[in-house]
């Protein structure tokens, strides 16, 4: 069956747009009027960015904290029992500013108000939340990632790290100002940046691609060469950049991510490398699989002056290995995109052990 693909319904894009927050907390406002629930990445705490939100009397800021972890079931649960504690009203909205991480706490947050039980219950196939969650925006102060425009809120849980996932999802609105990004520090610019590469090789080399998905993938791969290999972090590419994230997290809706993506959720649960830099780690290592795409991406290593962890197996246990492994073979849709539905002749436990002692 065909993927149904949900994206968000209104889009902002410009540099200098941030100052129409304003105007859309109005207009969401006149449409349900409440209360606001602004999840901000706490990186923004006291920068005067954050002034310019004219709060209302019972809105509130949440400043969450993603220096020391990516997304979890546990803090969006607190979250959400906070806020039906706080008002017997659920919100106007939820507005996620911040990289992919700020942005799916908002996404999962919105949703898990109007689902019972722990968010980590709703981690995985499409299908098991029943509902829309409550009205999002989604500001991104990073880009790559395409969380501001994708299908899941992926969230690290007790058992595993997955997407709460399907077509209640998206954000409604999203507000894209490049001038947001400006502050990014280099090495976060690129290992984000480069999610943003591997989604669109991941897409675009896919079973399942199709005429839509390579049209944006190809967009998006053209817009990365440009800022990666030519330009470098400008005011100018950061406008690039936006877009590319944008037209990526569009493409991977309809194609969806593949082996890349599936060796480095292995990474990152066992050794807790975060997304971008666990993707970077990985893909280094896939000639054999994505070809000219990786040399391309090692040339972008180089150009931006990005020296990648190397060596790393030297000190992993065969068990640690054993335990990458079980996880990433545990991700049959990935493989499946990467080699088709034959895929388990050539993804076996002894190729993938190979290609984690690569790293
Ligand atoms: P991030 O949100 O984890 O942030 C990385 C770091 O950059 C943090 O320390 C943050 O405080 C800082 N930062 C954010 N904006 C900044 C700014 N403007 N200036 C300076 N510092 C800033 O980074 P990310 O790579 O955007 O997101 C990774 C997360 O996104 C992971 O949790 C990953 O699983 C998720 N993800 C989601 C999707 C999706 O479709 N929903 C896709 C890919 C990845
Ligand atoms: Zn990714």
């Amino acid at each position: 069956m065909l993927k149904n693909v949900a994206t968000p319904r209104k889009v902002i894009y410009g540099v200098g747009g941030f100052a129409q927050i304003n105007n859309v907390l109005d207009e969401r406002r006149s449409v349900k009027n409440g209360w606001m629930l602004i999840i901000i990445d706490n990186y923004f705490e006291g920068n005067p960015i954050v002034d310019k939100i004219k709060l209302l009397e019972k809105d509130h800021i949440e400043f969450v904290d993603i220096k020391s972890s990516e997304p979890t079931t546990v803090e969006v649960d607190r979250i959400r029992d906070w806020a039906l504690s706080y008002d017997s009203e659920l919100p106007s909205a939820v507005v996620g500013m911040g990289g992919g991480s700020a942005m799916d706490y908002a996404k999962a947050v919105s949703l898990m108000l109007t689902h019972d039980g722990p968010s980590q219950n709703y981690q995985g196939k499409y299908g098991l939340l029943k509902r829309p969650g409550v009205y999002t925006i989604g500001i991104p102060t990073i880009s790559g990632t395409g969380a501001e425009c994708s299908m899941p809120a992926v969230l690290s849980g007790p058992e595993k790290k997955m997407g709460l996932n399907g077509i209640w999802v998206p954000f409604r609105q999203i507000i894209l100002d490049p001038n947001l990004i400006e502050s990014v520090p280099i090495k976060q610019w690129f290992y984000t940046g480069m999610d943003c590469y591997i989604h669109n090789v991941e897409s675009h080399l896919n079973y399942h691609s199709t005429q839509l998905s390579r049209s944006l993938d190809e967009a998006s791969l053209k817009l990365c060469e440009e800022v990666f290999l030519q330009e470098g972090q400008t005011k100018e590419s950061n406008e690039k950049l936006m877009i590319a994230s944008f037209l990526g997290g569009k493409s991977i809706g309809f194609a969806d991510v593949a082996a890349c993506h599936a060796l480095s959720y292995g990474l990152s649960h066992v050794f807790k490398y975060r997304h971008g830099l666990g993707n970077c780690i990985v893909f280094q290592h896939l000639e054999d699989i994505y070809g000219d795409y990786v040399v391309k991406f090692n040339q972008m290593c180089e150009k931006n002056d990005v020296q990648l962890p190397q060596n790393l197996s030297a000190n992993w246990s065969y068990d640690k290995i054993k335990q990458m492994v079980l996880i990433s073979m545990d991700l049959p849709f990935l493989w499946e995109n990467a080699f088709g539905p034959d895929w388990r002749i050539k993804i076996t436990m002894d190729y993938l052990v190979s290609l984690y002692k690569r790293m």
